[in-house]
């Protein structure tokens, strides 16, 4: 298997973490990104589950996620009057997950595929591919081409990868919400492993403060038609801001003290998710992450799941006789969980879409007796999966 080149299509988090995997189970592998260099894509912050932070222990960066990150330990969550509904509290000795900012977990991802020796090339977005038997050539929009023995497309949920090999298949689903959010400094609230929640009387609304002050918000909003990021983006910022003021402005303490006190600009994306994709591979080119199967935000699992897959396929490479069969069996290996999680994901994006005030009032009624179901339902599926490395895979 020595020196067979794995082309890695996009430098977000399931590329880098296949790279290296990749690279340990004896190919020489090249990641290309579409963004013109490292410091245009930061987005705001995302939860990696403690079955993500598995595989960072794997690839050896576990540590300065934990240095940098929110523990999080509790979801507490009150109506947009007040009322108290409840909280989750994971029963493990270990957290639920941390938070951290995209940006920084890209940063340590990629760093290190750098410090392996993996050549990063950026501003190359995949035109074409074109597949003659076992061989595969990427062209890029650029118009310069390389050539690999395998192929593995790491580039999201629009991923062009997955348009090329297998054009029939599912396009993503739009869930009717957009998420948006930034950080805010100066509003005292104390630092604690929680994620707070608030089911708003106008939008969802979460925030967690980091140990220096900082406050990480998000909320979430029904938005009409099948936006694109592009779209919601070409608002300007101003209007952002004072819509999202507006929808806030009578929510409890500290909800409207956050949102003013945000020093960030504020994020805003479409929330799309991927259930089921019939196949997952052609020829020598695979997907992983969110490029094959994506979940909406709701369940804090698509980067993990991305990690995971990244892993997983390595092993099946590393360990089968052939790609055919690798990557027969790491669909097999890690399709029914992931399929699982975006349905239960999108279960929770469900409760956020209450927007009239007998939806509200019926939501709240409820919420209290569905978060104590919720409580006592075991989620050690969800983040006690476990695959170590070192073992191999008895095919
Ligand atoms: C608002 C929001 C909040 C979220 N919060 C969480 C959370 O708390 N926890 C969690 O686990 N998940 C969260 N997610 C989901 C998570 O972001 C994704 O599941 C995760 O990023 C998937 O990683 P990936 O590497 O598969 O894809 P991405 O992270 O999307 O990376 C894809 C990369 O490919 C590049 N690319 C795209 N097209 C091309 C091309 N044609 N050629 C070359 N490169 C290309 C992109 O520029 C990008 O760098 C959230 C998502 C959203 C939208």
């Amino acid at each position: 298997m020595k020196n067979r080149k794995a082309i890695i299509i996009g430098c977000g988090i399931a590329g880098p973490a296949a790279a290296i995997f990749l690279k340990r189970a004896g190919y020489e592998p090249y990641i290309f990104e579409a963004q013109p260099d490292h410091d245009d894509y930061t987005g705001l912050f995302l939860n990696v589950a403690r079955n993500g932070m598995r595989v960072l222990r794997e690839l050896g960066v576990d540590g300065q996620i934990r240095a940098e990150g929110i523990e999080l330990r509790t979801m507490s969550f009150h109506s947009g009057r007040g009322k108290w509904l409840g909280k989750i509290e994971d029963p493990s000795p270990e957290p639920q997950g941390w938070t951290v900012k995209r940006g920084f977990l890209h940063k340590v991802l990629r760093e290190a595929a750098v410090c392996e020796g993996i050549p990063i090339a950026f501003g190359k977005r995949l035109a074409d591919l074109c597949i003659a038997g076992s061989r595969v050539t990427a062209v890029f929009e650029d118009g310069s081409s390389v050539e690999g023995d395998l192929l593995v497309g790491c580039d999201g949920i629009h991923s062009r990868t997955r348009r090329l090999i297998l054009p029939e298949a599912a396009e993503p689903d739009y869930t009717g919400l957009i998420s948006f959010g930034g950080f805010s400094r100066g509003v005292k609230i104390p630092h604690e492993p929680t994620q707070h929640m608030v089911f708003g009387k106008k939008a969802f609304f979460g925030y967690l403060v980091k140990r220096d002050g900082e406050i990480y918000w998000f909320g979430n909003l029904d938005y009409p038609g099948r936006p694109t990021r592009k779209e919601l983006q070409s608002i300007p910022q101003a209007e952002w801001r004072r819509v999202i003021d507006g929808l806030y402005r009578d929510e409890i303490h500290p909800v409207p003290e956050i949102i003013r006190a945000t020093e960030s600009e504020i994020g805003v994306y479409p929330i799309y998710d991927l259930v089921s994709v019939a196949q997952w591979y052609k020829g020598p080119v695979v997907l992983i992450g969110d490029a094959i199967h994506a979940t909406s935000p709701n369940a804090g699992q698509g980067a993990s799941l991305a990690l995971e897959d990244a892993l997983v396929l390595a092993k099946c490479i590393r360990d089968c006789g052939s790609l055919e069969q690798a990557f027969r069996q790491f669909e097999l290996l890690r399709r029914a969980r992931v399929e699982k999680v975006v349905r239960y994901s999108r279960s929770i994006g469900q409760r956020k879409h209450a927007t009239n005030p007998v939806q509200v009032f019926f939501r709240d009624l409820m919420l209290p007796f569905f978060l104590k179901q919720a409580g006592r339902q075991s989620n050690a599926w969800l983040y006690d999966y476990r695959v170590d490395w070192r073992e191999r895979l008895t095919v």
